[in-house]
């Protein structure tokens, strides 16, 4: 009905939507199915989230663009989607897009309902190796999914972090907190970069009437986190399958709150679905909180081995403790997590233990 009402109908694919570009500088990969319904543009499709995102549209009969540069993303996580044939891929750079790729983007695949911004290295190691790239991406990168989505009349969702909150002086995280967030860290290229993503977006709902919402993810864990991007989900889990010690790092006692992706994932589409959320931010996670040497007993647990871990320094700025107050989303969305944590584990280890068993089987 919304959709109706703000003039986005569902349309017919003319023809025109189906001429396939040569240009190599142009947009490339066809879509190929006619059928109607809506169109999503997913950006960072080929990462851990963004690509999960992609099923479920997809599943949902939705047509979906998915663009990413591969810089943390691989598109190994893509086989399920491009198995579609409402699926298309656009190895592109968001923060250089080529002067008319908007324009070129719906005279290829026509009307763009959704813009899902979710292009941004995400791990304290990955936006430590690329701070320049972090910081383009959640504003330049933003910049251009904003003005996308205003000239295709779409709606926006904007992947903004927990991190906003820095290392958090209330506890639990609502959405009205301010954070705490060293403006000069090692951590800043992220915290800040989002924090001005967010303020983007919300001078273009002010501005430009744009239809947008602000999503605040906490850690979110589940298969295709990349086994070396350092986060301590791939990392616990990989240790124990490998018989190692888990690094903790300090005593343990900072505290995390892990969501299982499919659980974000329909909250992240309820949000995009929802009227409600406009010019809003909406906090997505999971509210169970576990200090991290706990969490370390736990993955031991499910992994089914004894525990054995090893004191590691602690990086500078580590927040001590996050955990999402999601009141917001319980009563805009009707929303919660539905995955224990353990069992979220155990399908996570299972998948990690397949891909292990066949990174290192012998070539033969
Ligand atoms: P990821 O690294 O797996 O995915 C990010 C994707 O964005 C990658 O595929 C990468 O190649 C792509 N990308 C980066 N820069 C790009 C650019 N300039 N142009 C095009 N593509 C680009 O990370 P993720 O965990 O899937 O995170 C996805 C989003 O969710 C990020 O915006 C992140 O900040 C946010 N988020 C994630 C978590 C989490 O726990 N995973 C928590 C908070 C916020
Ligand atoms: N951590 C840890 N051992 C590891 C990796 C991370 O103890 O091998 C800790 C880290 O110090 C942080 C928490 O686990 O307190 C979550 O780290 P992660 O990098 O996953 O995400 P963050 O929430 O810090 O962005």
């Amino acid at each position: 009905g919304a959709w109706l009402r703000r003039g986005i109908r569902p349309r017919h694919r003319s023809e025109r939507s189906r001429r396939v570009h040569r240009d190599p500088h142009g947009v490339s990969g066809v879509i190929l199915s006619l059928s109607k319904g809506r169109t999503a543009l997913i950006t960072g499709a080929a990462g851990f989230i963004g690509s999960h995102l992609s099923d479920a549209y997809l599943a949902q009969d939705w047509r979906v663009i998915g663009v990413d540069n591969l810089v943390t993303g691989n598109t190994a996580n893509l086989e399920q989607a491009r198995s579609s044939p409402r699926f298309a891929f656009l190895a592109r750079d968001i923060t250089q897009p080529p002067p008319a790729l908007i324009e070129e983007i719906s005279r290829t695949y026509g009307n763009i309902d959704l813009v899902l911004h979710f292009a941004s290295p995400a791990s304290p190691i990955d936006y430590a190796q690329l701070p320049l790239q972090t910081l383009a991406v959640n504003s330049k990168g933003t910049e251009f999914c904003a003005q996308a989505a205003l000239e295709w009349n779409a709606r926006l969702l904007y992947a903004s972090t927990s991190e906003a909150y820095g290392d958090p002086l209330e506890h639990p995280q609502r959405e009205t907190y301010w954070g705490h967030v060293n403006p000069v860290g090692p951590r800043s290229c992220y915290d800040e970069s989002k924090r001005f993503g967010e303020a983007l977006v919300m001078a273009y709902v002010r501005a430009h009437d744009l239809d947008a919402r602000i999503i605040r993810i906490f850690n979110t864990y589940g298969p295709r986190m990349r086994a070396d991007d350092g986060r301590v989900v791939p990392n616990f889990v990989l240790q124990a399958l490998r018989g190692q010690a888990l690094t903790i790092y300090g005593d343990g006692s900072q505290t995390r709150s892990f969501c299982y992706v499919d659980d974000l994932v329909a909250g992240i589409m309820a949000c995009a679905a929802s009227d409600a959320t406009r010019g809003r931010v909406v906090n997505l996670g999971n509210p169970e909180e576990y200090p991290i040497a706990e969490f370390a007993r736990i993955v031991s647990e499910i992994a089914e081995v004894p525990l054995r871990t090893e004191a590691r320094p602690m990086p500078p700025d580590d927040p001590a403790r996050r955990c999402p107050d999601i009141t917001v989303a319980r009563q805009l969305l009707s929303w919660e997590p539905k995955v224990p944590v353990r069992e979220g584990l155990r399908r996570t280890i299972e998948q990690m233990r397949r891909a292990l068993a066949q990174a290192e089987a012998p070539i033969t």
